[in-house]
């Protein structure tokens, strides 16, 4: 009772910036590639897919590297997915589950789902974390599983290697790093870079957004085999179908042209990071596909009247703050003036 399900807003609207999709089409090249491999997979569909999907574990592997094989992949249907089994596997009744907020509003539904105690530890002002605090507060509340998200969501801000490598030594839990906009933050390396020696030290990683494939759900994690070991555990039998899996190698295969939008993604998050700030609105740093911005006197007011103009931003309920994915060019253009006008009319 009194629960509320994960309800980012659905409409059908000209520019949709609100869940941080990956606004450009996949090219066309690719699509003939993904068709042909589905319709080679549509043959087989009369028997079960390949319960561990060992060809797309190496393809990602592969797109990983760092040296990383089959065995310390794992994937699902989105990494939702992927936490909820970690969750399942390392967490229940008595389990712990601490992250720092604002982060993504699905942990906290991923641990009451699973009976799992969630623990919130506030950021500091600037949303930044830093290895002296969260070393701090994994010592102080000594979760099971912590969860560091990198780049934040909601917040952009980006996550350091040695506050990763810091939170690890600090207690004796499972370290889950959620790198979903890792592709976005380019000068950064992945916490993929720490995994030996780190037994405790889950990666997870989507397709859902730099991929432009969130349509096709498929989330993944890189770990020590002996975590994907545990997942095999709670996973239902079966639970990629035949067609994610094939989907996703052909994908996976022609990974630069799927992540050729990227740069120019990046161009428009920082011009609309530029024109917010032009414009007196405070624009917290991103190092993801989309901005977290402060100063809005209100916030659903600004919210509803982008709406009436067909632009579906996210109202999160943060004071003063909305956040707002970069999409295309385009997008960003008709954005920017719809802000322009809004606030030379408050003003
Ligand atoms: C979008 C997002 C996900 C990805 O979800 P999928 O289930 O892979 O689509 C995971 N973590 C964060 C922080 C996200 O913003």
């Amino acid at each position: 009772m009194g629960k509320t399900p994960y309800g980012a807003p659905q409409d059908s609207v000209a520019v949709s910036l609100n869940v941080n999709e990956n606004t450009h089409p996949i090219p066309e090249a690719v699509i003939t590639e993904i068709v042909a491999e589905l319709t080679l997979a549509v043959r087989g569909v009369n028997r079960y897919p390949d319960r561990d999907f060992v060809k797309l574990r190496e393809a990602l592997a592969g797109y990983l590297g760092h040296g990383l094989t089959a065995s310390q992949l794992w994937a699902a249907n989105g990494s939702n997915e992927v936490l909820q089994q970690i969750l399942q596997a390392f967490g229940g009744p008595g389990r712990s589950l601490l992250s720092f907020t604002p982060t993504y509003s699905m942990y906290p539904l991923l641990a009451d789902g699973t009976d799992t105690q969630w623990v919130p530890v506030e950021r500091p002002a600037d949303y930044a974390l830093t290895p002296g605090f969260v070393s701090e507060m994994l010592r102080l509340h000594a979760p099971s599983i912590a969860i560091l998200c990198g780049p934040n969501n909601p917040t952009g801000t980006p996550l350091d290697l040695d506050t990763i490598a810091a939170a690890y030594d600090a207690f004796d839990g499972i370290l889950i790093v959620d790198e979903a906009y890792h592709e976005f933050d380019a000068e950064r390396e992945s916490a993929v870079t720490l995994l030996q020696g780190r037994p405790r030290l889950l990666v997870s990683r989507t397709m859902s957004k730099a991929f432009a494939f969130a349509g096709v759900r498929l989330g993944y994690l890189a770990a020590d085999p002996a975590v994907v070991d545990a997942l095999k555990l709670v996973r239902l039998p079966y639970h990629l179908s035949a067609l994610t899996q094939a989907a996703a190698i052909a994908a996976i295969r022609h990974a630069s042209e799927m992540l050729a939008t990227v740069a120019d993604i990046r161009v428009q998050r920082d011009r609309l990071a530029e024109a917010l700030s032009d414009l007196g609105y405070l624009v917290h740093p991103s190092g993801a596909n989309f901005l977290l911005v402060g100063g809005f006197a209100n916030p659903t007011a600004t919210f509803e009247a982008l709406l009436a103009q067909g632009i579906l931003i996210r109202d999160l309920g943060i004071p003063g703050h909305l956040r707002i994915t970069a999409g295309t060019e385009n997008e960003t253009t008709i954005l920017i003036n719809a802000l322009t006008a809004l606030t030379s009319a408050e003003r």
